[in-house]
């Protein structure tokens, strides 16, 4: 994959479009650890900074073993080299006994809901990964940050950005690290869409269009805005396309459009959108045209530049990703995101260096999202000017 990828970049590099132009934004860029998938070994990272002075993994605990964690977290655990599966935090004991036996967590490791609060005194657990439905978020973030974990929380950041503040303070109170579960950062074709649209590789991108849909069943019914809620198909797959859309570009939008679709099945979309196709419109002119659905199949990020245009297509899956410009394939290998992701921010916790997707860039995405419920609400262009003022620079390291 390395020298894939390196000979992609070499050949674009040869089109002599390489310059990087960042219109004077005001951001906070970061350029820490983890952007680029950073393998370093366990070994090397804790043998230096570990206070323990030993070279164990930093153990994280997943809380909600839903779909997400049983089907990606836990299995890309198996393959992380900095950090292991420690601990969990369920309210079903019949899973907490098919966890503990699967991945042999020992019983002093197994917390419900309101034992929760008592993973301060397990030294075993230096990250809990709050895996809830989103307007769960808030809660468990600060709780896990007043038993002095870091945190990884699980995307959309929170409800609205006032919560995303409240955690975010409450982990820089605890003097700890929250990241955001924001796994393309750590995705190779992603990274390269980051490259070649903040390199402006193909010259100065002017469209983009990024598209994210799934036919939603009711295996989470939260999703569908039932039981606690929070779900909806702009925060469950929109987000992404914000996320796509901004680290292409490599700016911030300044304004918002938005317009739900029809309503085709009124009991399924009773209480929550059914889809949202919105605009983001970025400072030096360009447009990207976005779409969300829980109806419709869809899952595209395409920048559309001066000299040529990049694409991924499917962009925002777990495998499978296939990328191609406008002068051929991107052959670029699929990597365990999910390894690389926690990888990368437990690298960050061992090296004592900040995430490239930290709890700021996920009140930033929260910001946009109610700013596009506005718009969708208002029929109004929504100004977004407000919001927080970040992004990933890591790719212009490479
Ligand atoms: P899920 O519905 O499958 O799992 C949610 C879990 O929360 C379940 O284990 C459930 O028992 C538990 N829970 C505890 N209290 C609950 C309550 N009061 N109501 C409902 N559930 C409760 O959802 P999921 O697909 O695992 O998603 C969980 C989180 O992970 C969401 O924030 C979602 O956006 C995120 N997610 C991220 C990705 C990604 O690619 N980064 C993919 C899928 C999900």
């Amino acid at each position: 994959m390395q020298q894939s990828s390196h000979s992609r970049r070499q050949f674009i590099y040869q089109m002599g479009a390489a310059s990087v132009v960042l219109p004077g934004l005001s951001v906070l860029g970061l350029q820490s650890c983890g952007g680029k998938s950073d393998k370093a070994t366990a070994e090397s990272a804790s043998s230096t900074t570990t206070t323990q002075g030993s070279t164990r993994k930093l153990g994280i605990a997943l809380v909600g073993l839903g779909q997400y964690s049983e089907g990606q977290l836990a299995p890309a655990l198996e393959k992380t080299t900095n950090c292991r599966l420690a601990g969990i935090v369920t309210g079903t004991p019949d899973k907490a006994e098919k966890w503990k036996s699967k991945y042999n967590i020992p019983e002093k490791n197994i917390y419900d809901y309101k034992t929760f609060d008592k993973i301060a005194d397990n030294p075993d657990i230096d990250i809990v990964y709050v895996v809830l439905p989103n307007s769960m978020h808030a809660e468990y973030v600060i709780r896990a940050a007043k038993a002095g974990k870091h945190v990884i929380c699980e995307k959309p950041m929170a409800m609205n950005a006032e919560e995303c503040q409240q955690m975010i303070d409450a982990c820089k109170k605890a003097n700890r690290q929250l990241s955001i579960g924001y796994r393309l950062h750590f995705e190779p074709h992603n990274q390269e869409m980051m490259r070649l649209g903040q390199k402006e590789a193909f010259g100065k991108i002017n469209r983009i269009v990024a598209e994210n849909g799934q036919v939603q069943d009711e295996s989470s019914p939260w999703r569908l805005g039932r039981g606690v809620g929070g779900g909806g198909p702009l925060r469950d797959v929109g987000v992404y396309c914000i996320q796509g859309a901004i680290y292409t570009k490599g700016q911030i939008p300044i304004a918002v459009t938005a317009r739900k679709h029809p309503v085709t099945d009124r009991e399924k979309f009773s209480k929550i959108e059914e889809g949202m196709d919105f605009s983001l419109y970025f400072p030096d002119g360009t447009i990207a045209g976005c779409k969300a659905s829980f109806n419709d199949k869809y899952n595209k990020l395409r920048a559309e530049a001066a000299k040529g245009w990049f694409e991924l297509s499917p962009a925002y899956a777990y495998d499978g990703l296939e990328g191609k410009t406008s002068q051929g394939k991107m052959e670029i290998e699929n990597v365990p995101q999910q390894a690389h992701q926690m990888d990368a921010f437990a690298n960050c916790i061992l090296q004592n260096k900040p995430t490239t997707v930290p709890g700021e860039l996920g009140k930033r995405d929260v910001q946009l999202i109610e700013a596009i419920f506005e718009a969708a609400r208002t029929g109004q262009k929504v100004l977004t000017k407000d919001v927080v003022q970040i992004l990933d620079k890591s790719a212009l390291m490479s």
